[in-house]
């Protein structure tokens, strides 16, 4: 069971936490193992720590330490989630990890400088502290539970603030260390987005990593199913922030799912489905403001949704490189060289379009776009252009229905379409297009479809 950061924001919150897992225990007794639950840093609080981050940067040293100071004050108010006197021994962890957080702020401004490692050594902090809070909090309420550090648990390589887990040994360590907690009917309680490389050095999955970190150890435990409590009823049919009212999807191919996370479906880390799919364990979205809703159900085959589409997404601030070459024309070899550049550089492509003599990619990760542009210089013209988004229209009954196509493109009539695409799998169709048209695009194909 793993809690975002809102459904872990404040004491009520974690009232309501508490009252889901003990319906959850309640509900399952017969099972008599416990469920593991994975919290996220408290709403807000890994934001804060990219801003301090960014003052060390900056050598504002002053300002990080008051800043650090604000959070720990807010760490104290929730923490009166816990009444009894174990209050006070959390207190003194949360404290504890605090001061070395400030230590290590202090030096980073002092030198001015946020290497990825150290990054994550900061962000870390949030999940570490917002756990110990939740796990005492449900003793507090007479539900056995145990703290576990996520780091001597999820083992990752060392590509620190997008680390990817090392599944054979997490899973050897989530039997060593969780399983038997489990079986004792403990819940074990972990932070999400953090882990450990091989030899001890704390890293994180990347930002929203707490949906992967709990299909990772749902993977491990061969759990029943995988649940993610949220802010939101399920995954919507669109974007809340963007389109008012979208609908409730009430369930979704594990396909579609990972299509719509990875275009920008927010509700889900774009990785969280592929520990899921290797076990096929369902993953299910949940209110936790409204936990009897019934929520999102994603599973391999999905729902007899009845036509149409099944959600919309977008990717917005996206990049699009245009790479021209005459040689390109029957050049066998030449794909290869052009996604050698990318694959030297470390960057993901998203969107790829092809005509004779170009080819059209997307990338969201600009950091080394200039390496990118000068070494396809090398063999072929090539150009930028930034503030680019992706709209992604997903349902495995585009297989089917050949009209879809036709109604999606007729919906965004009159705004221009960079690119265009629709894969093998023909579960998506991706349309590129201005940023700023984003709104309105997502609008007509809304009104369009749902
Ligand atoms: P958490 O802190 O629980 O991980 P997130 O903020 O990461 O929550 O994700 C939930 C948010 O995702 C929602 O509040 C919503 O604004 C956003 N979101 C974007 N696209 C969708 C979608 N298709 N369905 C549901 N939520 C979406
Ligand atoms: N707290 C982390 C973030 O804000 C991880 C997560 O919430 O999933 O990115
Ligand atoms: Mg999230």
């Amino acid at each position: 069971m793993k809690f975002g950061g809102t459904s872990v924001a404040d004491p009520e919150a974690i009232d309501r936490l508490i009252g889901i897992v003990r319906r959850h225990i309640e509900a399952n007794l017969k099972a008599a193992t416990a469920p593991v639950v994975v919290v996220s840093a408290l709403a807000g609080v890994t934001d804060s720590l990219v801003a301090i981050a960014q003052l060390a940067e900056e050598g504002a040293g002053d300002r990080a330490a008051a800043e650090l100071k604000a959070l720990l004050e807010r760490h104290v108010v929730v923490a009166t989630a816990i009444t009894t006197e174990s209050r006070a021994r959390v207190l003194a962890d949360v404290r504890q990890e605090f001061e070395e957080l400030a230590g290590l702020v202090h030096a980073l401004a002092v030198l001015r400088e946020v290497s990825p490692r150290s990054r994550d050594a900061m962000l870390a902090s949030g999940e570490l502290v917002s756990s110990r809070i939740v796990a005492a909090a449900l003793a507090d309420h007479s539900i056995p539970s145990a703290w576990v550090d996520a780091r001597t648990v999820l083992v990752t390589d060392a590509e620190h603030t997008g680390a990817a887990p090392d599944m054979d040994e997490t899973g050897e360590r989530a039997r060593e260390r969780l399983a038997p907690v489990v079986a004792q009917g403990k819940v074990a309680v972990l932070g999400g987005f953090i882990g450990a490389t091989a030899n001890g050095i704390t890293s994180t999955l990347g930002r929203g990593g707490s949906d992967y970190s709990a299909a990772i150890f749902g993977a491990c435990l061969d759990a029943d199913e995988i649940q993610i409590w949220t802010d939101v009823d399920g995954m919507l049919t669109a974007d809340p922030r963007i389109v008012p009212q979208p609908r409730l999807v009430r369930q979704l191919s594990f396909a579609e799912a990972s299509e719509l996370a990875y275009f920008g479906a927010k509700v889900l880390h774009p990785s969280t489905i592929l520990p899921a799919v290797a076990k096929n364990i369902p993953v299910r979205i949940l209110n936790s403001r409204r936990p009897e809703n019934p929520g999102t159900r994603i599973t391999a085959d999905g729902g007899p949704e009845a036509g149409g589409l099944t959600a919309i997404a977008c990717k917005r601030d996206v990049t699009v490189i245009d790479i021209t070459s005459t040689r390109m024309l029957m050049a066998h070899g030449f794909l290869r060289r052009l996604f050698e550049v990318f694959e030297r550089f470390k960057t993901a492509v998203d969107v790829v379009t092809t005509s004779e003599v170009s080819v059209s990619v997307t990338v969201d990760d600009t950091r080394r776009l200039d390496g990118i542009l000068d070494n396809l210089h090398n063999f072929a013209e090539a150009s930028c252009e930034p503030e680019m988004a992706i709209i992604c229209a997903v349902g495995e009954n585009l297989r089917a229905d050949p009209t879809l196509f036709g109604r999606a493109v007729t919906a965004l009539e009159r705004i221009p379409l960079r690119l265009v695409s629709q894969a093998a799998s023909r579960r998506n169709i991706t349309f590129v297009l201005r940023d700023s048209d984003v709104p309105h695009a997502m609008m007509r194909l809304h009104e369009t479809f749902f």
